[in-house]
């Protein structure tokens, strides 16, 4: 793993120092000897992570430490606080500015590797998600999101894995202070099954449990898929260091040493919670950008970019194969006056009355869309063009069969709808042509009068006739 790290010291030696061994690691080691140099370095080289004096003249490291939390590009990147001090009102004061962890000097290699390690591959994930992010931005689906914040760290769904009830309590009560909800759990087995079902937004362990290996536990935590982002805090003791280390390597997210400090454990476990919370909306953004790029906001059905993606993949399945795929694309007969008669909104309801006829009157499998405004396009895979007829015009019928029930004071409205049929035979047929060919079937539909489908057959256009609708066997999938 290599990564750029920001090494901040007023004094040149320890910058010499701490430079030296973490190039001896292969990390690439960018320097400055004040605040506001450590500052401008972050904005133009964004590095992966900040080693950060905290004692320094003019600016200090709990200000600089503020300055880069506090502002949105770059509250991301981990800043380590290195102090002489081993005092843990420092420490909080560090953690509490935003300081994702602590070094005390002079530094140990041990702690300096671990410690760095993790904290680069956390960034490198969260990396991933705000890469992800970016492109929905370009996409065009996340412009009226809001912007992604540091949240509140109280009130979380924390796991206290320990086998001491002395010390469990403790812990618990401790963290009562910042309103969890707590579970205790003696068996490291149990607590993996709690862990797989319910979501902990963070899970303290005993490093030292008797009989249970502890570390098995976390290594377990890490390879299941629904604990995989869990933090994990360790509770150890002085002269744990190599047991800590592996922990680290495992991607054991922090730790602490007994005895334990009140202020030391929920800062700690604010920081975990809330580097939690906000790679989850990270997460949630991804995916709902995602769902906003192929679905329509309207109907909920499919959108167009969807649509084509998915004719291309099912036509590169056919060609060559003995396998046969139609589509409809319909079109809704004088729209327009519906909209000028009872208003934009009632044309709402009636699309979306559409929408949810048509899912109910296809098969499962069937793909529905909203191609346009008020053009929709059924794709049916392993359909031949006498069924998929067959299925338009039952649909047809069924949408002009039924006057559609619209909220108070329209109450009812009568709705048609043309269709086209086309079934992709022809060797090489490529997207846009079997959706030009839908949309000429379409077109001939509303040119000799509407509230009809018409079907691309052998012979060319051809109207299809109400009895056709009987020959449908099955329905809805
Ligand atoms: P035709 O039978 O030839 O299709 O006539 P039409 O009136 O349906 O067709 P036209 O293309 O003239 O009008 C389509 C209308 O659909 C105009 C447009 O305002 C309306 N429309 C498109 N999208 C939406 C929408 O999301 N909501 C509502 N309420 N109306 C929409
Ligand atoms: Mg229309
Ligand atoms: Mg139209």
């Amino acid at each position: 793993m290599t990564a750029r790290v920001l090494v901040v010291d007023d004094l040149l030696p320890n910058v010499k120092l701490l430079e030296a061994k973490l190039t001896n690691e292969y990390f690439e080691v960018i320097t400055a000897t004040d605040g506001p140099a450590a500052i401008e370095l972050v904005k133009s080289q964004s590095p992966d992570i900040v080693l950060l004096d905290v004692m320094m003249p003019g600016m200090d490291g709990f200000e600089v430490c503020q300055a880069i939390k506090g502002d949105p590009k770059s509250m991301h990147i981990p800043v380590v606080m290195v102090t002489a001090l081993s005092d843990v009102a420092d420490r909080v004061r560090g953690l509490e500015a935003g300081a994702d962890d602590f070094l005390t000097k002079p530094v140990d290699d041990t702690a300096l590797f671990a410690r760095v390690r993790s904290l680069v591959r956390l960034k490198m994930l969260m990396d991933e998600w705000r890469l992800r992010e970016q492109t929905s931005e370009q996409f065009g689906v996340l412009s009226e999101e809001t912007p992604i914040m540091l949240e509140d760290a109280t009130r979380a769904r924390v796991l206290i894995v320990e086998d001491n009830e002395i010390n469990a309590r403790r812990l618990r009560s401790v963290l009562k202070g910042d309103s969890h909800a707590i579970t205790l759990e003696p068996s490291i087995e149990a607590a993996f099954d709690l862990a797989k079902t319910a979501e902990y937004e963070l899970v303290v362990v005993n490093l030292r449990l008797k009989d249970q290996d502890a570390l098995r536990f976390c290594s377990q935590l890490r390879s299941e898929e629904k604990t995989r982002y869990t933090p994990v805090l360790l509770v150890a003791e002085e002269g744990d260091t190599e047991r800590l280390a592996k922990a680290m390597d495992l991607g054991t997210n922090d730790y602490l040493i007994r005895p334990i400090d009140e202020n030391e454990l929920l800062a700690r476990s604010r920081a975990q919670v809330r580097r939690q919370r906000y790679q989850n909306q990270l997460r949630r953004n991804y995916e709902r950008s995602l769902e906003m790029a192929l679905t329509d906001s309207l109907t909920g059905l499919y959108n167009r970019r969807y649509l084509e993606a998915h004719i291309g993949g099912l036509l590169d399945r056919i060609a060559g194969g003995r396998r046969v795929l139609s589509l409809m694309m319909f079109d809704i007969d004088f729209f327009k006056n519906v909209n000028d008669t009872y208003g934009h909104a009632c044309g709402d309801e009636v699309l979306r009355e559409i929408g949810m006829r048509v899912i109910h009157n296809v098969r499962s499998f069937d793909t529905v869309s909203r191609f346009g405004g008020e053009e929709f396009v059924v794709v049916m895979p392993e359909t031949d063009l006498v069924v998929a007829s067959s299925v338009a015009e039952r649909l047809r019928e069924y949408i002009a069969k039924q006057p559609f029930k619209i909220t108070d004071p329209v109450k009812q409205i009568p709705v048609t709808i043309s269709i086209g049929v086309v079934t992709a035979d022809i060797e090489g047929d490529s997207t846009a042509e079997l959706l030009k060919r839908a949309d000429e079937a379409l077109y001939e539909g509303k040119r000799t009068g509407r509230n009809k489908v018409i079907a691309w057959t052998d012979e060319g256009l051809r109207l299809v006739a109400p009895e056709a609708a009987n020959l449908v066997v099955e329905n809805t999938a």
